[in-house]
C-alpha cells in the first residue's frame, strides 16, 4: 500500500487517505453478516481523484494482485457489498452535492443521503419513489448500486426505473456517460474505438448472440436485485441500448458512479391507509391476492416479534424522531393500547391508497375494509389521511435497525432476508417457509413488502457459536430451493454481495452465470472492482468472513 499512497500523492490526489487501525476496523463492517478488514480507506474529493486511484491500481495490479477498489457510501448494505480486503472508497464525505433539482429530474452526487435528497426534491413537490426503509441512513449512490426499493415500489418499481443518466469512472480510469442510446448512437460509439468502443462492441455482440436466452432468464417477479440485469440493456424492438440498466444493481463491480441524474415523480396529493391486525397467519396468502387485486399504492407488513420489540425498546425511536416525535409516537399508540393488552397480533398490515381528493382516498380505504371482512381480522383501523398510520409506518421502516441496535445477546443474521415469490404462490409458499424457520429453531422477525411478495426474514442468532453458524448453509439451501420452486428471486432489493453471490448458479443456471461473468470481464478485465461479490463470490470466502464477535 505504501507504493500506492506515494504514487497517489505524487499525482496530486486531493482527498484523504487513512490506514489507521481504528478507521480500518470501522470500515470492516456494513449491515451484513460479514466482516473484512480493509487495508486503506480513501475519501476522494472529486472525479479526478477517482481517475487517479483507478490508474494507480491498474499500474500496480500485476505486482500486487490482491489490490482492489470497493465503493462505499453509507455502508448500510445487508449483503456485504460495501466491505472488502483492499481499498475502500468512501463517497459519503465529499461527493455530497445536490447539483440540480427540477420538477421532473434531479442531478446529484452519489454520496448524498436520501433524506437530504428528498428535502430538496420536495421543494419541487417531487420525490424519487424507490427509497428504502433505510431512507434515514442510506445514500442515493448506494440505492443505485443495489437497485434499492421500498414501500412505494409496488406502484413505481425500483431505482432502475428512475435513473436516466450516470457518470462513471471505468477500468480505463476515464469518466464515461451512460444513458439510453439509439442504434446509430451505439454504432458511432463502437466506431470510435478505444476502451469505450470495445466495451460497447463486446457487450452488444454478447447480447445479440444470446438474445432469446437472456430475455428468457429475466426473473418472473416484480422486483429483482440478483445477477446482472442483462435483459433490459438491449431491446431489438425499440432499438434502445441502455447501459444504465446494467450499472444500476451492479454493486460497484463494474466501475465507480460519480454522478447520477434521476427522474422524479410528483408527490400524490392525498393518501390514506387501512391498518389490519391479524390474529394468525391463516389465509394470509389468499388475503394478499385480494389486496393486490385492488392495486394499492403500497402494501407493507411486520410481525408480532417486530411489534413487541418496538414496544420494549420504545425510547430507541428518539434517535430518528427526536423527543417531539417520540412523544407523538407514544401519544398515537394510546388508542391501540386496549387492543395490544388483549395480546400482540401476529401480523400488522399497512395497505395504502392514493388519490386526487381526500374523499376518493377515504372511499378506497373503506372499500378495502369491507373487502377484507371475510378474513375475520382481529381489527382494522381506517385512516384516510395517513396521520394515524404513521406510528406503524415508523415501526415498519425502523424494524431492522431496531433489531440491529437493540437486541444485545443475539445478532441480526440477514441470510434469507430478501426473498421474493410471486403473490399467487404465497398461499402455498408461506406455510412451507414457516416450517423451515421452525425446523432450524430460528427466532426470526418477518417484515416486508407484501404486495410484491417480498419478505424480509431476519433471524436473531448467536452467530459467533459454531452450532448456529452451521445452520446457515442448510437453511439457506432449503429456503432458496423453495423460493426458486415457486419461480421467485433470492433478492428483491438487497442484492447479492457476499451472501447470495454463491447462489447465482442455483437461480440462473451455469449458462446465464457464464454470460454474467463475461460481462464482468468486459468492464473489469483486471478484476479491480469489488471482488468476491456477485459472480466472483464463493461460499468458502464468504463463510470465512462471517462476523465472529459483535
Ligand atoms: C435498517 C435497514 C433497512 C433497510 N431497508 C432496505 C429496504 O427497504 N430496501 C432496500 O433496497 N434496501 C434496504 N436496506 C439495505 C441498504 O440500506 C440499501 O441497499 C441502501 O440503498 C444502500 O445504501 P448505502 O448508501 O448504505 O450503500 P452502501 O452500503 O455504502 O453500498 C451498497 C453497495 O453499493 C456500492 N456503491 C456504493 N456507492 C457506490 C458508488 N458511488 N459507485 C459504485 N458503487 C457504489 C457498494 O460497493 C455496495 O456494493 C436496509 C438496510 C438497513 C440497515
Amino acid at each position: 500500500m505504501d507504493a500506492l499512497v506515494e504514487k497517489l500523492k505524487k499525482l496530486g490526489f486531493e482527498g484523504e487517505l487513512d490506514d489507521s487501525q481504528e478507521t480500518r476496523q470501522f470500515y470492516s463492517h456494513d449491515a451484513s453478516l460479514f466482516e473484512i478488514l480493509p487495508e486503506l480507506i480513501v475519501f476522494p474529493k472529486n472525479e479526478s481523484d477517482l481517475q487517479k486511484l483507478v490508474a494507480v491500481v491498474n499500474e500496480l495490479k500485476s505486482s500486487t494482485p490482491n489490490l482492489s477498489i470497493t465503493a462505499r457510501s453509507a455502508g448500510t448494505c445487508m449483503s456485504g457489498g460495501a466491505i472488502n480486503d483492499s481499498i475502500i472508497v468512501d463517497f459519503s464525505k465529499h461527493f455530497t452535492a445536490i447539483e440540480q433539482v427540477a420538477p421532473r429530474s434531479a442531478q446529484t452526487q452519489p454520496g448524498v443521503l436520501y433524506r437530504n435528497f428528498e428535502k430538496a426534491t420536495l421543494q419541487q413537490k417531487a420525490i424519487m419513489p424507490s427509497f428504502p426503509a433505510s431512507r434515514e441512513l442510506a445514500t442515493v449512490g448506494g440505492m443505485v448500486a443495489n437497485n434499492s426499493g421500498g414501500e412505494k415500489s409496488l406502484e413505481y418499481g425500483k431505482t432502475e426505473n428512475f435513473v436516466s443518466k450516470l457518470r462513471v469512472v471505468l477500468a480505463d480510469a476515464q469518466p464515461h456517460i451512460l444513458k439510453p442510446l439509439t442504434k446509430p448512437e451505439l454504432e458511432s460509439k463502437i466506431k470510435a474505438g478505444g476502451f469505450e468502443g470495445q466495451m460497447y462492441q463486446k457487450l452488444f455482440a454478447l447480447l445479440e448472440a444470446n438474445y432469446d436466452k437472456i430475455k428468457a432468464a429475466k426473473p418472473h417477479v416484480s422486483k429483482n436485485s440478483t445477477g446482472y440485469n442483462l435483459w433490459d440493456v438491449w431491446d431489438r424492438q425499440t432499438g434502445v441500448f441502455d447501459l444504465t440498466k446494467l450499472f444500476v444493481g451492479s454493486q460497484g463491480t463494474l466501475g465507480l458512479v460519480s454522478d447520477i441524474t434521476f427522474k422524479l415523480v410528483q408527490e400524490k396529493p392525498h393518501s390514506g391507509v387501512l391498518v389490519c391486525f391479524m390474529k394468525n397467519l391463516n389465509g394470509l396468502g389468499e388475503l394478499i391476492n385480494t389486496v393486490v387485486a385492488t392495486k394499492p399504492a403500497s402494501f407493507e407488513a411486520f410481525d408480532n416479534h417486530t411489534l413487541s420489540l418496538s414496544i420494549k425498546f420504545f425510547p430507541y425511536f428518539r434517535k430518528t424522531l427526536g423527543w417531539k416525535g417520540l412523544f407523538k409516537l407514544g401519544w398515537q399508540l394510546i388508542p391501540d393500547a386496549f387492543l395490544l393488552f388483549r395480546g400482540i397480533p401476529k401480523m400488522i398490515l399497512l395497505i395504502e391508497y392514493t388519490g386526487e381528493t381526500p374523499a376518493e382516498v377515504a372511499q378506497k380505504v373503506h372499500a378495502m375494509k369491507l373487502g377484507l371482512k371475510p378474513y375475520k381480522l382481529e381489527a382494522t383501523e381506517e385512516d384516510s389521511t395517513e396521520a394515524k398510520a404513521w406510528k406503524f409506518r415508523i415501526m415498519r421502516r425502523e424494524s431492522f435497525n431496531l433489531l440491529r441496535k437493540k437486541v444485545k445477546d443475539k445478532h441480526t443474521a440477514p441470510f434469507i432476508d430478501d426473498l421474493v415469490v410471486p403473490p399467487p404462490y404465497l398461499i402455498e409458499f408461506l406455510p412451507k417457509l414457516q416450517a423451515i424457520i421452525k425446523k432450524y429453531n430460528l427466532l426470526a422477525t418477518i417484515a416486508g413488502h407484501m404486495g410484491d411478495g417480498n419478505f424480509h426474514v431476519i433471524p436473531l442468532m448467536k452467530i459467533e457459536e459454531a452450532s448456529e453458524r452451521a445452520k446457515l448453509e442448510p437453511c439457506m439451501r432449503e429456503v432458496n430451493e423453495l423460493v426458486l420452486h415457486y419461480k421467485g428471486s433470492l433478492s428483491g432489493e438487497h442484492n447479492d454481495g457476499l451472501i447470495r453471490g454463491p447462489w447465482l448458479e442455483e437461480m440462473y443456471g451455469k449458462e446465464i452465470v457464464d454470460l454474467f461473468k463475461q460481462t464482468k470481464r468486459i468492464f473489469d478485465p483486471q478484476d479491480i472492482f469489488n471482488p468476491h461479490k456477485k459472480t466472483d463470490a464463493t461460499w468458502d470466502y464468504s463463510m470465512s468472513h462471517v462476523r465472529q464477535k459483535f
